[in-house]
């Protein structure tokens, strides 16, 4: 079978590879038919993400048709569509038993650290299996991977209906987060520095938006929250600076949410934690939020149709990464997809 291995910064290839069979682990073996392009998947591509290992069969963001299933499998039938958790983890470290498997001290994730999904079959294990909504096609089924990246921050910032939400940086991963946030009842304050996207922000259900590029951040949540600043900020923009941004702009006893992977140093103290008494929270990847994110879409309280902005197939993923790095404004979702 053909897949697509990144086998150093800015080096992909179309690979023959042996095609996956079951075993009693991996007992189901799933047929590509969709995969999304990732900030992540890119980072891999450009070499500036810390946590991959090369070479590697990228893409984390997979869905598929069931084509085989092992005798130990209970619930799946060949013909489900599904789509794959991109997280495996040891099952037994401290994070595991703790039901945080997302941050497993031995985390494995598909397309990061083990072959992801940009190849033609899968073999994985039944339970990182969640059948797709009937409504949604595998294209658009691939943002169901973001969606609950989203509702992984939203539940590390504990947001609820009395919130005050700064959403920093409103891409790809910003807007899956308003989205989802949105469902909580907060109010919502999106910043970026493009306005065609504070826009979008306002269509998606945004109640204010701060351009950073002619607008005082801090002067204007302040104003937006009656001084007292956000109960929750989420980080989406992931820059150097964004943190201690985001702790300026946060009030008291209130939930900072980091995402990024930034190694920069930033300069923050002590004195602007304690004095608010700040949580400052990590979200990464996400826990087991599948199958949230697959009921808000049959409950009909959150449509991904209509997301990806391009297509193309598989074989021809290098010119799909290329396109992207044009940054075409264009861009907002760009999948691949499988015959
Ligand atoms: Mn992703
Ligand atoms: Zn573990």
């Amino acid at each position: 079978m053909k897949a697509i291995q990144v086998k150093e910064p800015y080096q992909m290839a179309v690979i023959d590879m042996e095609k996956p069979v079951i075993d009693s682990k991996n007992n189901v073996l799933v047929k590509i038919r969709a995969a999304g392009i990732c900030g992540s998947d890119v980072g891999i591509y450009h070499g500036t993400n810390a946590a991959a290992i090369y070479p590697r069969v990228i893409g984390h963001e997979m869905v598929g048709e069931v084509v085989e299933v092992g005798e130990n499998v209970s619930e799946l039938k060949v013909g489900n569509r599904v789509i794959i958790d991109q997280v495996t983890n040891c099952g037994h470290c401290y994070a595991c038993r703790k039901g945080r498997g997302n941050v497993c001290a031995d985390l494995k994730v598909r397309g990061v650290h083990i072959d992801g999904g940009y190849r033609e079959y899968m073999a994985v294990p039944e339970r990182d299996c969640y059948i797709l909504p009937d409504s949604l096609a595998y294209e658009d089924a691939v943002m169901i991977e973001p969606t609950t990246i989203a509702i992984q921050c939203c539940s590390r910032a504990k947001l609820c209906s009395e919130d005050i939400l700064v959403i920093l940086g409103c891409g790809a991963l910003g807007s899956s987060i308003l989205r989802i946030a949105k469902l909580s009842g907060a109010r919502i304050i999106v910043a970026d520095i493009i306005d065609d996207k504070l826009w979008e922000a306002l269509a998606a259900g945004a109640d204010y938006t701060i351009n950073l590029e002619n607008e005082n951040f801090e002067a204007k949540v302040k104003e937006y929250t009656k001084g007292y600043g956000a109960t929750v900020s989420i980080d989406a923009a992931c820059t150097k600076d964004s943190l201690s941004e985001l702790m300026a702009v946060t009030g008291n006893a209130g939930r900072v949410i980091t995402m990024g992977f930034s190694v920069s140093p930033t300069e923050i103290n002590q004195f602007s934690i304690t004095s608010k008494e700040l949580d400052i929270r990590g979200s990464r990847l996400q826990n087991k939020k599948f199958g949230e994110a697959i009921r808000l879409i049959e409950e009909g309280k959150l449509d991904l149709r209509g997301s990806i902005s391009h297509r193309f197939p598989f074989m021809e993923a290098q010119k799909a990464f290329d396109f992207n790095d044009s940054k075409d404004p264009s861009i907002r979702k760009i999948v691949l997809t499988f015959d």
